[in-house]
């Protein structure tokens, strides 16, 4: 039996639903989601010297955060979880200069990547699938329009709050996103693809018709 926990990294465009991947991942296996994204706001939420300086980078110059905060920033999140949980990584690497920073983070924790993800979506159903996703302000709820939400503009059904979209989920947002995307992740699947730890999970189908699908990928493997 191989002790190293395993570490998956899940890949894929805007609206192709890889925090609800990482949930089902955290039932099904245990695993911890590392949530690249958040972990960085929140890091930028700091008041500390670094804190400041990277939102700076985030909020006010909006470039990319270099590879070495990148690195930084998983090694800690990682530190956090222990050293014997698996995890789920969702919003790293996002280029290619940093798959190798990410992978000796993985490594570093005493981890083996098992798997890298790509739940694959075109950029017609990303902005289809984004532009229904709204949240409550009150409650906090995600909400989907058309299902949970009857109305776009309408109040929340579960207490009545505001539910809004976040600014970037226009669709000039989400197709700007996705050019950004296809830029710069499509080289890191390309990557994991010739290394033969991709797995391509097509992404226009039900969240739990995508699990089920990587769950039977991965007893193939
Ligand atoms: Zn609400």
């Amino acid at each position: 039996m191989d002790s190293h926990p395993d570490a998956y990294i899940l890949l894929g465009p805007p609206g192709s639903g890889k925090s609800t991947q990482a949930d089902l991942f955290g039932r099904e296996f245990g695993a911890a989601h590392i949530d690249m994204g958040a972990a960085l706001r929140a890091a930028a939420g700091e008041r500390t010297p670094f804190g400041e300086a990277l939102s700076d980078i985030i909020n006010k110059r909006r470039e990319l955060v270099p590879d070495g905060i990148v690195r930084s920033i998983l090694e800690n999140e990682l530190k956090r979880v222990g050293p014997s949980r698996p995890v789920v990584i969702d919003g790293a690497p996002r280029r290619e200069s940093q798959i190798q920073a990410v992978l000796s983070a993985i490594h570093g924790s005493g981890r083996e990547l098992r798997k890298a993800i790509f739940i694959d979506l075109s950029e017609a159903g990303s902005v289809e699938r984004i532009s229904k996703r709204f949240s409550c302000a009150s409650c906090g709820r995600k909400l989907i329009l058309g299902s949970d939400l009857p109305a776009a503009g309408g109040p929340c059904p579960f207490c009545g709050g505001v539910a809004s979209q976040r600014a970037d989920d226009t669709e000039d947002g989400v197709r700007t996103r996705y050019r950004i995307f296809r830029e710069e992740t499509m080289p890191v699947i390309s990557h994991f693809k010739e290394e033969g730890t991709l797995l391509h999970i097509p992404g226009d189908q039900a969240s739990d018709a995508i699990f089920k699908e990587i769950l039977s990928a991965l007893e193939t493997v």
